[in-house]
């Protein structure tokens, strides 16, 4: 079986979820190939060549530079008719979907979006995707139809691949790929230096427990101590209080970080559905019987204004030891 997965870049460096669909095709034991588009891909495509991508196909023009669904789902389409992979993986990020679904169209192949794991069921692929809110967990089977099947794989759920020898191929695109109806020309990101959430370790996370804005430096604060990502409710991004970026669940970010702690969140299933698959989660909540201790491995009944304080200070300790 042909595999080929999309490493996507940003200010030309890899997204660490890139590795990780290198490992979930490696499960599958077929012919892995990378695809790394940017306005300099070699050496990106020797990094990936060098942790398990297999044939990189790389691709450098200018117009690649910065993230463009429709000029990199173009891109991709020739080499997918080029190469004939059998299954597509991209990254179930917020460009890694907008991309595998145009990608979808544009070539006229199946897709699963959001997986959780693939794998083999005699010839045919089968990946996991949960649906409602993860009450339900579907497998969704290829049908023997011709043509490449496509997933985007939910990250932090396979390991990074590690290693790997790898050649690097530099893939050339005929010109009028490039002639399109939208151009990216600069981003400006609003919050640069802090952790990304969806590829964060470690993310804290407030809700409307902490009553307003002046109070989400506490629990940045927390977040910083270890070193992971600051999230929020949708409640208190409608009120506010945060930007948009932040918020987890249903139509914020899907995460599945090492830890999770909420603190002052209700545990509402539209923001269950965004962090559920964490590893641990750890609630902050002054209710014993609010919903978000159901789904808690850890559960601390107890005033946000006392404990988060409290932690950070026991985590600045041990930390400086
Ligand atoms: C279509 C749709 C989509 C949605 N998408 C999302 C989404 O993506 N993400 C999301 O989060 N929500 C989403 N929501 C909203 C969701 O239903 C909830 O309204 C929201 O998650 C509640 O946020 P919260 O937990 O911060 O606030 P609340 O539900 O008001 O909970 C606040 C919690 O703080 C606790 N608390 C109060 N004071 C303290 C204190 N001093 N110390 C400790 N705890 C304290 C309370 O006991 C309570 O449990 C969506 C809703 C709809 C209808």
């Amino acid at each position: 079986m042909k595999i080929l997965t999309i490493a996507l870049q940003k200010d030309g460096r890899l997204l660490a979820a890139s590795y990780e669909l290198i490992e979930a095709a490696k499960s599958l034991n077929g012919e892995i190939s990378t695809a790394i588009l940017a306005d300099e891909a070699s050496s990106l495509a020797s990094e990936l060549a060098a942790r398990g991508g297999g044939r990189v196909l790389a691709v450098s023009h200018p117009e690649l530079k910065h993230f463009n669904d429709e000029v990199y789902a173009k891109v991709l389409a020739h080499l997918i008719e080029k190469h004939r992979p059998d299954l597509v993986i991209g990254p179930a990020s917020f460009y890694g979907k907008a991309l595998v679904g145009r990608l979808a169209a544009v070539v006229g192949a199946p897709m699963a979006s959001d997986i959780t794991s693939i794998g083999l069921d005699g010839d045919s692929l089968v990946a996991t995707r949960p649906s409602y809110g993860g009450s339900v967990v579907a497998e969704v089977t290829r049908n023997d139809v011709g043509g490449p099947f496509l997933v985007t794989l939910r990250m932090k759920i396979y390991p990074e691949s590690k290693d790997g020898n790898g050649e690097v191929v530099e893939e050339t695109v005929d010109n009028s790929v490039f002639e399109n109806k939208t151009r990216v020309k600069e981003l400006n990101v609003a919050s640069s230096g802090a952790v990304n959430l969806t590829e964060a370790d470690i993310i804290v996370s407030a809700g409307r427990g902490l009553k307003g804005a002046e109070n989400l430096p506490m629990v940045k604060e927390l977040a910083d101590v270890l070193k992971g990502a600051f999230g929020a409710s949708r409640a208190i991004v409608d009120a506010g209080w945060t930007e948009y970026a932040n918020q987890v669940g249903q139509t914020g970010k899907t995460v599945n970080p090492k830890l999770y702690i909420a603190v002052g969140i209700s545990g509402a299933i539209q923001h269950l559905v965004g962090m559920q698959s964490s590893k641990t989660i750890v609630a902050v909540n002054r209710d014993k019987d609010a919903p978000i201790f159901n789904i808690a491995n850890y559960g601390i009944v107890g005033d946000a204004f006392e404990i988060v304080p409290a932690l950070t200070n026991k985590f600045k300790a041990e930390l400086a030891d």
